[in-house]
């Protein structure tokens, strides 16, 4: 294959969740994989999206079909390719989607030419792959455009979008009006939420199924207090030595073991933060609606007010030069330094951008593990957020979260239960606020914590996901 590259799958047993859940959801969970894997014992399970790195979705898959495949289900992951004026319209389109007007370029007859001719060449391969009656899920809109040219394969089409808004506006028109020619004969969509079902994908063709985590994946799995301090000391996030029995080790989705041996590309002033000192952690893309830079103003609005202690902040995001179908990323990362340099020494001093290596997705997964884990407060100051499994992660992590009200943060978060919610993204003074709150109280932050913990337990796992993927083969059936 030259244009899409397919992304090797492994297998992971659906019997390990029985540490988590009760014997009848359980049985229930293994029962429901038996029968859908004999209902696709000739069938290929397709899913197609843009990046294999980065990203919520390239965080879901790998883990979702891995599981899937142990019932001999043959699950496989392809990723487009385009070029960079393919990615430059996607993310307009993202920005639209959620309401936002990205870079301002218009979603013209252009924009869908060069859109089209990107997603020509990938579905000439892609349709030889394709066989009746397999299945095909297309994620996002930057693999909505391959639908029409699947019509014939007899494959039974899904398109399923992790982005949205909760409410309207001429850049959400837009960004649908862009995607409907493409969409209009697919049989059954996917959505995150209720509210972000659009007029046109509104008529009984679609189907809501919440993101989730893999609590076992080498993202999310417990970690030793060493390997923490060892990962957080190595890659240059936390000031050294290591601890006396240091420990770099962590283990593969697949189960075999890795180590820690890249560093993060840290920009900072003086030294990292002691491993003592709380740190305030936001872990996103370079995104403008992730707004890192809202994070770093309203930290050094409270370290201004004399009220952040010895906390330091982190912005983490992946190495800009990682992710393939992001270009804004260096553009995002150079505002935030620029933003960065305006802060007063003394406030510039406990605020680091972390840009994380990604060339080995487990050991960035490890990273991003040990920093949530060791994060005194989780921060997820998004202006926008499809669903945000960065705060599925810290709340397993039982950290305590402060979290805009915003998309899917709103699923995840009951406000002064299981995390704080900033009701205005955009209000400075009360993000302040929140932080100092939890700052000034370790018991709060244990005590959301621990019942944010339980409510990843109750909602958010992958077994829930994929007994709603078992529910949508049924629509299938009946076509
Ligand atoms: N992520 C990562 N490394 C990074 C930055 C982010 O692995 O350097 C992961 C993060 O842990 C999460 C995903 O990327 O699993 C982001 O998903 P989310 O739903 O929060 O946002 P999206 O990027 O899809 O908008």
């Amino acid at each position: 294959m030259t244009e899409l590259q397919e992304v090797r799958i492994g297998v992971q047993p659906l019997e390990r969740f029985s540490e988590i859940l009760s014997r009848e959801q359980m049985a229930k969970a293994v029962r429901t994989a038996r029968a859908v894997a004999q209902r696709l014992s000739k069938q290929v399970v397709w899913n197609v999206n843009s990046t294999a790195v980065g990203g919520g979705v390239a965080e879901m898959l790998p883990s979702l079909l891995a599981y899937t495949r142990s019932f001999g289900i043959d699950s496989r992951w392809l990723v487009i390719t385009g070029e960079p004026e393919f990615f430059r319209v996607t993310k307009r389109l993202h920005h639209a989607l959620h309401g936002a007007s990205g870079d301002g370029t218009p979603l013209d007859e252009k924009a869908h030419a060069i859109y089209e001719a990107a997603l020509r060449r990938n579905a000439l391969e892609f349709a030889s792959l394709v066989r009746e009656g397999d299945i095909v899920i297309l994620h996002d809109p930057q693999t909505a455009g391959l639908a029409p040219a699947l019509r014939s394969s007899g494959a039974h089409l899904v398109w399923r979008c992790h982005i949205g808004s909760d409410t309207s506006n001429e850049q959400v028109e837009e960004g649908w009006s862009f995607l409907q020619r493409y969409l209009e004969d697919v049989p059954v969509y996917v959505f995150s939420r209720e509210s972000y079902v659009p007029p046109m994908c509104d008529h009984g063709k679609s189907e809501i199924i919440t993101p989730s985590i893999d609590v076992f994946s080498t993202k999310n799995r417990s970690m030793s207090d060493n390997a923490i301090h060892t990962i957080l000391v190595h890659t240059g996030l936390v000031e050294g030595p290591p601890p006396p029995d240091a420990d770099h080790g962590f283990v593969r989705d697949d189960g075999t073991p890795g180590r820690v041996g890249r560093r993060a590309e840290v920009v900072r002033l003086g030294r990292p933060p002691s491993f003592d000192d709380p740190l305030v952690v936001q872990v996103s893309r370079w995104d403008p609606l992730k707004d890192m830079v809202g994070v770093m103003k309203g930290f050094a609005l409270l370290c201004s007010q004399g009220a952040c202690g010895k906390a330091h902040l982190v912005l983490a995001g992946p190495d800009v030069r990682g992710v393939s179908d992001d270009p804004e990323g260096q553009q995002v990362l150079a505002q935030v330094e620029q933003h960065w340099r305006d802060l007063p020494t003394s406030i510039r001093d406990r605020v680091h951008l972390a840009s994380l290596p990604t060339e080995d997705v487990y050991e960035n997964a490890a990273i991003v593990n040990a920093l949530q884990r060791h994060a005194a407060i989780v921060v997820q100051k998004s202006l926008r957020e499809g669903f945000g499994l960065t705060i599925t992660e810290a709340m397993w992590k039982e950290r305590p979260l402060v979290a805009s009200a915003v998309g899917g943060i709103n699923d995840q978060i009951e406000d002064g239960v299981s995390g704080l919610l900033l009701k205005d993204p955009e209000d400075l003074e009360g993000f302040a606020g929140l932080l100092g709150e939890l700052l000034a109280s370790p018991e709060r932050r244990s005590a959301l914590g621990a019942a944010a913990k339980e409510r990843v337990r109750s909602r958010f796992l992958g077994v829930d996901h994929l007994l709603k993927y078992a529910t949508l083969l049924e629509r299938f059936d009946s076509a």
